[in-house]
């Protein structure tokens, strides 16, 4: 038996179509924008999410970066909310390779206030003290595991554009977002200039992300990913593996969500396992257990030793986060279930 791995989605690994989809790759070069596969899938994404022009980049974090400095002056200032992935996760980028300050704003459930973020709107032009901002960056999915509803991301969009801002959308995990609120993707990213979508998660590709937006938008974003050493050769290889995820696994993902909504159900059902997100509607599960004698070290080695993978989020809280994907449907679920009655059982 393989393992089951529960610690991300980014653990999914290539169906045999994507594979066999590898070997018949037709390949260019892509830095010189003649890899005919990279080009397909670019176009394929761009028709998806409603945008001119899309980017192939290594990964999401990239592909985040790179339009933060493509929208950015430096001295700019973005608004972006306090536990998102570009702030959490992205080791202070937009400082590092654009000087751009982040103003980070206090969330609700992952969602920013929108009167918070008005009054956080400052130009230079009005005060000689003051930064400009340029940009409100938004996620959907939030990392929380909930989607965002599309109402809020239009009054954003609405805001944005009264006071002539650009809006980026981290949208790593859009289509699981699109999936769960039941609409097709551009209906979410009709309300952003820009967006960041992960291959590499729920959707099984080994690596690989894609940015979408204005054609002019675009044509800087290739610059910059030259210039952060992004700019990669033989694409076509792994773009074939894109193409099929987003013919073939984006219909999945629906899946996905099922069987962490069954996880979520059945890790509720044992005694001092509470649901911390009970609204998640994607694939992640996050649970803490309420249990002073639970060791986390031995509960990761019991599950190992039942070829289950998990990861703590925190040990001190007993938080857990677990992440469905591909690889995982009832028959795992079952299993991952009755190991963990196990452990616990065996505690008490
Ligand atoms: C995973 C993730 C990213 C970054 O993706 P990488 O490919 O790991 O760099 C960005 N934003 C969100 C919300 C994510 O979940």
């Amino acid at each position: 038996m393989e393992f089951i791995d529960l610690r991300s989605d980014t653990v999914s690994h290539m169906t045999d179509n994507m594979k066999q989809a590898m070997l018949n790759a037709k390949v260019g070069d892509n830095v010189y924008n003649d890899d005919p596969t990279t080009i397909e899938l670019e176009n394929i994404a761009a028709e998806m999410t409603g945008k001119e022009a899309a980017l192939y980049v290594p990964t999401g974090t990239f592909g985040n970066e790179a339009s933060i400095i493509a929208h950015c002056n430096r001295g700019d200032e973005i608004l972006v909310g306090d536990v998102s992935h570009i702030v959490a996760y992205e080791t202070g980028g937009p400082a590092f390779l654009g000087g751009v300050l982040t103003k980070t704003l206090k969330t609700t459930n992952g969602l920013m206030d929108i009167n918070d973020i008005k009054s956080s709107i400052r130009f230079s032009s009005d005060d000689i003290h003051f930064p400009t901002t340029k940009l409100i960056c938004l996620e959907n999915a939030l990392v929380n595991g909930e989607a965002v509803p599309i109402q809020y991301m239009k009054d954003v969009w609405n805001l944005a554009k009264e006071k002539g801002l650009s809006v980026h959308l981290d949208g790593a995990r859009l289509f699981n977002a699109a999936t769960a609120l039941n609409c097709d993707p551009k209906e979410i990213t009709q309300y952003c200039d820009s967006v960041t979508f992960c291959l590499s998660k729920g959707l099984c590709c080994a690596m690989g992300s894609i940015v979408c937006g204005t054609a002019q938008f675009i044509k800087k974003l290739r610059l910059y990913r030259k210039m952060l050493g992004g700019g990669m050769r033989q694409t076509g290889y792994m773009a074939a593996t894109g193409i099929v995820a987003l013919k073939e696994l984006v219909p999945e993902l629906k899946n996905d969500h099922a069987m962490a909504r069954l996880l979520a159900s059945e890790l509720s059902k044992i005694p001092n396992v509470v649901i911390l997100n009970p609204k998640g509607n994607i694939n992640l599960v996050f649970f803490q257990i309420k249990d002073e004698k639970l060791d986390c070290d031995s509960l990761v080695k019991f599950l190992l030793d039942q070829k289950i993978k998990i990861s703590i989020k925190s040990k001190e809280d007993k938080i857990i986060r677990f992440v469905t994907h591909y690889w995982i449907r009832e028959k795992e679920v079952e299993h991952i279930v009755s190991s963990f009655k196990k452990f616990l059982e065996k505690m008490n």
